[in-house]
């Protein structure tokens, strides 16, 4: 089969790899109809999250069943299906717990490289190196799914492909952040990033009863598009200083709530020596520092964006001082899925509202490309194998 192929940091490509076969009772064989690059695959695109053997990338996918192993109950050939990203057993401690991102018993490879993070096995993902379990993604036109009577979930045909895809990951992620500061009703909301997620993190604020939700992104192309889709307030933080600006608009008090959907982005020395665009996001945990600044008092932070290395000068006085509530990690899609599938299935929310470009998967160079230096006005790549 086809699929989009991670070597080394900077080089993805669409190759001839083996198909995927049944290995264990549970899984089926998904044929891929639509799958999406996440800007969680721009860390591994960088290196900043290692992967050191060739790996199939891809954890935002969904399609229809083609083969099923002898133990799957709920799900048969020929059913339509979106495959959320953490791979969870259903029946483990954390899966019990509502925590199936922290699954024990899907990532039984684990023999990541990261020392730091080594010592506590976290769960599997789909297509997200090594220490994440080793799994082939889903850019490609078939891909293995292992527990496939766990999570995923069989989709109306009456719902496109476009509507559909982002329930695998990032209408949930952008709920999570949302859910975690349990809204009452009435609350700012300033989301940092206004890329695929902080976009949905939009959406999410808007259906939670907030009263005022504030975009920040560098990118006036992005903040143009939150505007027109989510008709939020906008903020560039290039233009003006954005925590005075936030706490302006709040009577000098700060947000409820304020959202990193922006996360950590290391020197990209290796990209950095193959591209030509400023890398306008080093140094981008400013964007956490400024969530602590922007939340009132009292206030929580939510982040969502990814984090991949530690940090020594955390403002925990400021975190304290304030009484911040924060909350962090992948999302628990498993704990949103069926009411987000009903918002979406009832038309209380609009998804593909944020995709830029729909390509063939043959241009998964391509878009890697224009999605990593945003060019091109790319906010979200969704690829048809
Ligand atoms: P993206 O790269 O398209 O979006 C990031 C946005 O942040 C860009 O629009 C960029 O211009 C903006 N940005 C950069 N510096 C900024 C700053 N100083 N202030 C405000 N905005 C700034 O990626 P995405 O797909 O939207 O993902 C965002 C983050 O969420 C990534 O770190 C990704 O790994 C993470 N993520 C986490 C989960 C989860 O389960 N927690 C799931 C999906 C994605
Ligand atoms: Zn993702």
């Amino acid at each position: 089969m086809k699929a989009a192929v991670f070597h080394k940091p900077g080089d993805i490509s669409y190759d001839t790899v083996p198909d995927p076969r049944i290995e264990e009772g549970g899984d089926v064989i998904l044929r891929v109809t639509s799958t999406a690059i996440c800007g969680s695959d721009l860390h591994i695109l960088s290196g900043a999250v290692p992967q050191p053997t060739d790996m199939i990338m891809g954890h935002e996918f969904m399609g229809i069943v083609e083969e099923v192993g002898p133990a799957v109950k709920n799900l048969k050939k020929g059913d339509r299906v979106i495959v959320p990203f953490p791979i969870a057993c259903g029946s483990c401690f954390f899966c019990n717990h509502g925590a199936s991102p922290h699954c024990e018993n899907s990532n039984y490879k684990h023999y990541g490289p990261n020392g730091d993070l080594a010592d506590q096995k976290g769960a599997a993902l789909f297509g997200y190196t090594d220490l994440y379990g080793g799994y082939s993604g889903g850019q490609a036109e078939y891909v293995r799914v292992p527990y496939a009577d766990i999570s995923p979930r069989k989709i109306p045909d009456n719902i496109t492909d476009e509507q559909a895809l982002f329930l695998t990951d990032i209408f949930p992620t952008g709920w999570s952040a949302i859910d975690w500061a349990q809204l009452k009703g009435g609350e700012v909301v300033a989301i940092f990033g206004s890329g695929p997620v902080g976009l949905m993190a939009q959406k999410a604020a808007w259906i939670n009863g907030a009263s005022r939700v504030i975009a920040i992104d560098p990118l006036d192309y992005r903040l143009e598009r939150a505007k027109a889709v989510n008709k939020v307030d906008t903020l560039n933080p290039h233009k003006v200083d954005v925590v005075e600006a936030i706490r302006e608009m709040t009577g000098g008090r700060g947000a409820d709530v304020c959202v990193d959907a922006v996360g950590f982005e290391p020197e990209r020395n290796i990209l950095d020596k193959m591209k030509s665009t400023i890398n306008f996001q080093k140094g981008s945990i400013k964007v956490m520092e400024a969530c602590f600044k922007a939340v009132r008092r009292s206030g929580t932070v939510s982040i969502v964006g990814v984090y991949g290395s530690p940090y020594d000068n955390f403002p925990v006085h400021r975190m304290f001082d304030k009484g911040i509530t924060i909350k962090q990690g992948q999302a628990p899609v498993l704990n949103y899925i069926d009411h987000l599938i009903d918002l979406v299935t009832q038309e209380k929310v609009v998804l593909d509202d944020i995709i830029s470009h729909n390509l063939p998967l043959s241009d998964v160079a391509h878009a890697y490309k224009i999605f990593d230096e945003k060019q091109d006005d790319c906010v979200k790549v969704i690829l048809k194998p």
